[in-house]
């Protein structure tokens, strides 16, 4: 069904005609989740890479209708706050509420690009979503930008580790599951080609994480420059056998859901604009946008940006498809790397089913390879304790030999020099000395 959409602040509006089939907003996943998923509340670790200036903060506002700014700044101290509602879904309440703000405070400092993580639990309609915005300030800021990319593959190995760590605990939880499941890579709207940091990032971690690209600021090109942008992209990326982040089709049954999905893979890199302004558009309607002297660009109307596709991928239709393939594709895949870098036996295919017995000895095995690394290492630091104070025995033994030797000479020599006086004072006891002649005395005037 196609949907006339309503901002929260002016409810007789109806402005956008999507082709998108379903509804937006997160208030739907109820239909994505399982019942007993809902009551727990949902996580989504959502990593935003950009150079600054690009206007991720403006579009990841835009995203949640919220000003996220805040937590972007780790503030523990945060309180409660209300926020207004996604206005993302037609004639329901949209009471979403900003519940903590945990700001985790995470900082990773890595040449000059910092991680920075703040967490926020946004409340629509009686579904709870713990949203976590990776943040990484810094990246492609630098002169040398050549690896800027580091720091945030690192940052996504950390928490595919923790994760499996937490996996390994008895007494585990899987509520914390702090797995990047999607990656937003804004692209400057150069309307020329991608930069080699872009093709490398792209490589870096498109089998980390689902990567989705956007081209920031697209309001800046035109239509035609947009899509010649696009093709060149999307070539460069094939070129470098980087994979975007696709949504299944599995999950669909008909022919119109599918077109719409494959549509929106088609799309990427989507070229957004982001606003939380409301300006009013040459009819008189009040709309999210950016108004120009020629006229006023529609956030939320994909005849004019593709905000809605990104706002479908992300949050409305695929978040759940994000989740899932980051747990059952991406994390498998680091996990079985690391297990075999382990030296531990895997079934490599990634999309085994969930055999509790099979968890569970690779979990044994896992466990009894980190214990016998753990010997190894107290093996190596025992073996050259011993071996450093054998060294310092020997060295001190060999001190102590020529000590030994020294005093003896000196000893042997004391010896042989009382030897010669008593042998002089024997001589001179036995052949008493003539008693010397009276010397003449002298005469002079030195007298
Ligand atoms: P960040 O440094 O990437 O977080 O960028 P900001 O969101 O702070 O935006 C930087 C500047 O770009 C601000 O003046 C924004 O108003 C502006 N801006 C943000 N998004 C857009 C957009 O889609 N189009 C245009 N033309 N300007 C934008």
């Amino acid at each position: 069904p196609q949907l006339g959409q309503v901002l929260p602040d002016q409810p007789e509006l109806k402005i956008i005609r999507r082709k998108i089939p379903g509804f937006v907003g997160f208030a739907n996943l109820p239909k994505q989740w399982h019942r007993k998923s809902i009551r727990r509340g949902f996580t989504f670790n959502l990593l935003v890479v950009s150079q600054k200036g690009l206007g991720k903060s403006t579009l990841i506002n835009t995203l949640f209708n919220k000003d996220l700014d805040s937590i972007g700044e780790s503030n523990p101290n945060a309180v409660a706050e209300k926020l207004e509602g996604t206005g993302l879904e037609d004639g329901e309440e949209n009471a979403a509420s900003l519940h903590t703000n945990e700001g985790s405070g995470e900082s990773n400092l890595h040449s000059n690009v910092k991680i920075n993580a703040a967490t926020t639990t946004i409340e629509e309609n009686g579904v709870n979503l713990k949203l976590t915005v990776v943040d990484t300030p810094g990246f492609g800021d630098a002169i040398d930008n050549t690896d800027s990319w580091k720091p945030i593959v690192d940052e996504i190995n950390l928490r595919f580790d923790q994760y499996l760590d937490s996996e390994n605990r008895i007494n585990r939880t899987f509520e914390d599951d702090n797995r990047i499941h999607a990656c937003l890579y804004f692209i400057e709207p150069t309307a020329h080609l991608l930069k080699p940091l872009d093709i490398e990032f792209c490589k870096q971690v498109h089998e980390k994480c689902n990567l989705i690209p956007v081209i920031a600021k697209s309001d800046i090109l035109t239509e035609e420059e947009i899509n010649v942008f696009k093709r060149r992209i999307r070539r460069q990326l094939d070129e470098a056998q980087v994979q975007l982040f696709q949504p299944p089709q599995y999950s669909l049954d008909d022919e119109e859901s599918i077109q719409a999905s494959r549509e929106l893979y088609e799309k990427l890199p989507y070229a957004v604009v982001g606003s939380t302004e409301v300006v009013v558009s040459r009819d008189g309607r009040q709309v999210r946008g950016r108004s120009y002297p020629w006229g006023v660009i529609e956030v939320d109307n994909s005849n004019h940006c593709d905000f809605v596709y990104l706002r479908d991928m992300l949050v409305s239709q695929y978040l759940e498809e994000l989740r899932e393939r980051t747990n059952k594709v991406l994390y498998e895949k680091y996990r079985s790397e690391k297990l075999t870098r382990l030296g531990i036996k895997q079934d490599n295919s990634v999309f085994k089913e969930f055999d509790p017995d099979m968890r569970q000895k690779e979990e044994k095995q896992l466990h009894e390879a980190k214990l016998a690394k753990l010997e190894a290492e107290m093996k190596t630091v025992f073996h050259q304790k011993v071996s450093e104070k054998e060294k310092k025995l020997q060295k001190s033994e060999a001190e102590l030999f020529s000590r030994h030797k020294e005093m003896k000479e000196k000893l042997t020599k004391q010896l042989k020099a009382l030897e010669d006086k008593k042998r002089q004072l024997e001589s001179s006891v036995n052949n008493p000395a003539p008693p010397s002649p009276a010397q003449p005395k002298k005469k002079g005037f030195l007298r």
